[in-house]
């Protein structure tokens, strides 16, 4: 089973979630990881951190507001 690794997420590719590992070594990665840094302080993700979908396209939305900002 993967769970999201976003805080109070409780997705996880058991309840039909699709799961997304982040990729830690390219740009995108690192911006992905930096957004969701700005919403969750303190928030270190682990080498096998997945995020849900689901949240996938909130921070999608979230970079986008960011971008027009
Ligand atoms: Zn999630």
């Amino acid at each position: 089973m993967v769970g999201c690794t976003i805080p109070f997420c409780n997705n996880s590719s058991e309840k039909g979630y699709v799961m997304k590992a982040i990729p830690r070594n390219t740009q995108r990665g690192v911006q992905w990881i930096n957004n969701i840094n700005t919403k969750y302080k303190n928030w270190i993700p682990s080498n096998h951190s997945c995020i849900c979908e689901v949240k996938l396209f909130v921070l999608c939305i979230f970079t986008i507001l960011l971008l027009f900002n």
